[in-house]
């Protein structure tokens, strides 16, 4: 699997144009060097050096003394330049691995490169008559290009590879990893084997997959196709597919180029980079709990199920939340329920003190689960604790069996129709008699009410 992950950086690999946003006018990030006109010399950005040692560091790579870049030629409308600076035999980093679901991946390699532009075909299908823009504010966009060893062996284990990814990158802060804003794409190489064989079969790659999701139905749409052209007395090509979402299907874009095609060279306007190892040490240092050791830590001191652990242990943010608000004294297991119920969906994440007083409210009973929903969309929203918002609207539950009990004697009183029934063994006539003490209680904690009820009719 090759994934293509675009660094935080505010400027581009080798000049000082800014990335921009997705939907900026077209070649508005542009300047001499990312449009290649001769004579200009690029320069590394030290940022995206560091966030590929840092991804490297967090992948447990060696990183070697000396790497340098490479020039990668071939001629394409988007890239004016006629080669992309890459790296070919000496990258940033090597021989790492990543543990996904119980299963070892190993890296290949990590290393540092940039974005060629885009192309915008427009045109009139009708009459045939094509038109194609060339907008180069991507060209020369930092880009990591992380390799893995062939020891992913299903669609399901190619896309829990691409999230964990993800979360690690996102944990470090090596990058925003946003698929759907093209920060991260996937590019898996696929091939089959008999059972028993220990020979790897001719591959395809699969060119820019951007989501979880198209990378998993590709897979399995690769798979199932290269099994019917072999069981049809076919063989495979080695060739580059693209992944059609309108048609779920891959489809052949162009035969395999070999490394010798591009035909790589040192990269003559940047000298080789020699790696400070005071600098890498500090990087290690510096990084954060990993994703992997801390839903091992999770699990073990609040006993979370795998589910939860699933929502919770993806998300750098939510953990901290989680954590966050458990050591302001919730209890875990509430906190995670409303962690995955009701934040993750709506990615809008409360100060862990105020989730932490939104759960013992609940708790408590001071105030319904319906209410404490509104109350946490009012308090992300504005900031202020529940407990403010809580007070200001009045809707305090009440839970005291006494207050409840006298307005539970008045209700009995006012319908004896339906305490009748009750008594007859209509059970469910108790929801009549909880509703007409909400209409005069509004307040009422309605199962506190239904308890207080059953209490006194029974
Ligand atoms: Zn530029």
């Amino acid at each position: 699997m090759e994934v293509h992950v675009q660094p935080r950086t505010r400027s581009k690999m080798f000049c000082g144009c800014a990335i921009g946003e997705l939907g900026d006018a077209p070649n508005t990030h542009v300047c001499e060097v990312c449009l290649g006109l001769p004579g200009v010399l690029p320069v590394p950005n030290k940022a995206a050096v560091e966030a590929c040692l840092k991804t490297a560091l967090a992948l447990a790579c060696e990183i070697p003394r000396h790497t340098k870049f490479d020039r990668k030629n071939y001629m394409y409308p988007d890239l004016p330049k006629g080669y992309q600076i890459s790296q070919y035999d000496l990258p940033m980093s090597v021989n790492g691995r990543l543990d996904v679901s119980g299963r070892t991946v190993r890296i290949r390699r990590v290393h540092l490169e940039e974005d060629t532009g885009k192309l915008i075909h427009a045109g009139d299908r009708l009459h045939k008559a094509w038109e194609s823009y060339v907008d180069l504010n991507r060209a020369g966009v930092p880009l990591m290009e992380i390799v893995s060893e062939p020891d992913l062996r299903s669609a399901d284990e190619a896309r829990d590879y691409a999230v964990e990814l993800r979360t690690l990158l996102r944990t470090i802060g090596a990058s925003e990893a946003e698929m759907e804003k093209g920060q991260m794409r996937a590019e898996p190489n696929i091939s089959i084997r008999r059972e028993g064989s220990t020979e790897l079969g001719v591959k395809t790659e699969l060119k820019n997959i951007n989501s979880f999701r198209a990378l998993h139905r590709a897979i399995i749409f690769e798979v199932e196709r290269q099994k019917q052209m072999l069981e049809s007395g076919g063989t495979i090509v080695q060739e580059t597919r693209g992944w059609s979402e309108a048609e779920q299907r891959t489809f052949s874009q162009r035969s395999k180029e070999l490394a010798e095609d591009y035909r790589y060279f040192p990269e003559p306007d940047i000298p080789p980079l020699e790696l400070d190892r005071t600098w890498i040490e500090d990087l290690r240092r510096a990084l954060p709990e990993l994703p992997g050791p801390r839903r091992g830590r999770l699990v073990a001191e609040h006993g979370l199920p795998p589910s939860d652990m699933a929502v919770i242990g993806a998300d750098r943010e939510l953990a901290d939340l989680f954590e966050g608000a458990v050591a302001a004294g919730a209890p875990a297991k509430q906190v995670a329920n409303w962690i995955v119920g009701e934040v993750a969906p709506t990615g809008k994440l409360p100060s862990a003190q105020n989730l932490a007083e939104l759960v013992k409210l609940v708790g408590d009973r001071s105030i319904t689960r319906d209410q404490a929903r509104e109350v946490l969309a009012e308090s992300v929203e504005s900031g202020r604790t529940p407990a403010e918002i809580v007070a200001e609207h009045g809707h305090r539950q009440v839970s005291d069996e006494g207050e409840l009990r006298i307005v539970a004697a008045a209700v009995i009183d006012a319908n004896p129709k339906a305490v009748a029934d009750y008594r007859s063994g209509k059970k469910q006539v108790i929801n009549v008699l909880i509703r007409d003490m909400t209409n005069r209680m509004p307040q009422a904690n309605r199962q506190v009410a239904g308890e207080v009820l059953t209490e006194l009719l029974d």
